[in-house]
């Protein structure tokens, strides 16, 4: 029977090729964890309470697993996944973990089945794959695991080996955990980032009151242009003020503008009027807002994410029920090189400043990213990104970007997961990987070992530390 967690997985299958590989991982693979970006709760770190039971840790929150069961016919409901409505959903974890592994054979060939392994045979000592008939002996196992106090949050980021730690909020959220986990004296480092799409985007579900929120937090008129960029300032001064470096923008595109004061006041009129907002200034007051925001990181020092390219909740009937983030945003087609322009001719220059651009469509990245930030100061790559965030993925990333791009336009890895038990396994398989891509360089006498190694330690740890001022 194949091991859960074999030394040799993801290395490249040939002999010689493989040899190298190890040395390089052997190099880099116990190095600390540095997660820039990411989604894990921050009120785990701050109450440390125990997590529930398995299905609520390994199902429930993580939508790369249920959208899986989902698209075999398995309900949403089934596997415990809450309803808008307050309807009912399943409630007993171990009712929802047989269903999950009686489907388990569903992710062969998945990068979950890979980041699913490597918890169950790390955290729990799991030998055997998860199937049906083992699936109750399995859930006893962890279900007595997670009871113990060395498998709540702070000890499980410590036994990771996490030296820092970026959850994500809106500038609507007050950061308590945050607070909470600062008031502590705990040592864990969790630093926020600053997501303003809430209060940036006019499309977002309750945008005017959003706007309104952000008032009363800050004391500014948000319906007037500066008090609306004002109130922005004062936000990412008080993120900045619980560890932030990070500014995120999930946007449907890349695209950003450039518009003169007059013409930036005037669409910001419309998108806060009370007449329906058209699809084209929701558009545009995006795209002005990058630009703004870039503007803003210049002073403040943030740095900017741009996360264009998913159309979010493609299925309505899901949303509906269910809400956002419910494994039903599906990729676009993006373009960068027309979309950045106008902030690039503004800010690429700009040595102090750090855009990272991520994308979904793979197609951008040899004919549109790479050229770009193997050009512009201001642009670096963030990692093969969501559904590109594989193995597969990741070597195709290297592929098509490194000739163009080099590795020191990238900040190395992203486990970008609310899935807090996939993190380790995520940066090993990024480590991994890079590792084989080195190694062939290496055997191909296109790189030496010694230069080969000093790029895994970068790229496993210093790139993110550097890029993201960490
Ligand atoms: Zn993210």
């Amino acid at each position: 029977m194949r091991m859960l967690n074999h030394p040799d997985r993801l290395l490249p299958a040939d002999p010689n090729v493989r040899a190298v590989a190890r040395r390089l991982l052997a190099e880099v693979e116990h190095l600390p964890i540095v997660s820039p970006h990411g989604h894990t709760d921050p009120r785990w770190y701050a109450e440390n309470a125990a997590f529930p039971d398995p299905a609520r840790l390994f199902v429930v929150p993580d939508h790369y697993v249920f959208r899986m069961l989902y698209s075999q016919g398995v309900p949403l409901e089934a596997l415990g996944v809450p309803r808008r409505d307050g309807g009912a959903t399943e409630q007993d974890g171990r009712a929802i973990w047989r269903l999950f592994a009686a489907h388990y054979h569903l992710f062969r060939g998945t990068p979950t089945r890979l980041w699913l392994d490597h918890a169950f045979a790390t955290l729990f000592g799991l030998e055997e794959r998860l199937g049906p008939d083992n699936a109750d002996r399995h859930y006893d196992i962890i279900a007595e695991h997670l009871a113990r106090d060395d498998y709540r949050p702070r000890a499980l980021f410590e036994r990771f080996n996490i030296e820092v730690i970026a959850t994500t909020e809106s500038p609507l959220d007050e950061l308590k955990w945050h607070a909470m986990i600062r008031e502590s004296g705990w040592g864990g480092r969790v630093v926020t980032a600053y997501r303003p799409d809430p209060v940036v985007d006019p499309a977002f579900e309750g945008f005017r009151d959003n706007l309104a929120k952000l008032g009363d937090m800050t004391g500014e008129d948000t319906f007037s242009y500066q008090g609306y960029l004002e109130a922005h300032r004062k936000r990412r001064a008080f993120f900045k003020s619980f560890g932030a470096t990070s500014s995120d923008h999930g946007h449907p595109t890349a695209a950003t503008f450039d518009l003169d004061p007059v013409e930036a006041e005037a669409l910001f009129r419309r998108v806060t009027g009370n007449a329906p907002v058209s699809a084209e200034d929701a558009e545009l007051f995006r795209g002005q807002m990058l630009t703004e925001m870039a503007a803003m990181s210049l002073d403040d020092g943030l740095v900017l994410q741009i996360h264009p390219g998913a159309l979010r909740n493609h299925n309505g009937a899901v949303f509906a029920r269910h809400g956002r983030d419910m494994g039903a945003d599906v990729p676009t087609a993006t373009d960068y090189v027309h979309a950045l322009r106008p902030l690039l001719e503004r800010f690429g220059n700009e040595t102090d400043l750090t855009v990272v651009l991520f994308t979904l469509d793979e197609t951008a990245y040899a004919r549109e990213l790479a050229p770009l930030a193997g050009h512009y100061p201001a642009l670096r790559l963030g990692p093969a990104w969501w559904f590109h965030d594989s193995p597969e993925g990741m070597k195709r990333f290297r592929e098509m970007t490194t000739e163009t791009a080099g590795f020191y336009n990238t900040v190395g890895f992203n486990d970008d997961t609310r899935a807090f038990p996939s993190i380790p396994a995520r940066h090993n398989v990024a480590r991994r990987i890079d590792c084989g891509f080195l190694a062939n360089l290496v055997c191909e006498h296109r790189l030496d070992e010694d230069e080969a190694a000093e790029v895994a330690r970068d790229l496993a740890y210093g790139l993110a530390k550097r890029a993201y001022k960490l």
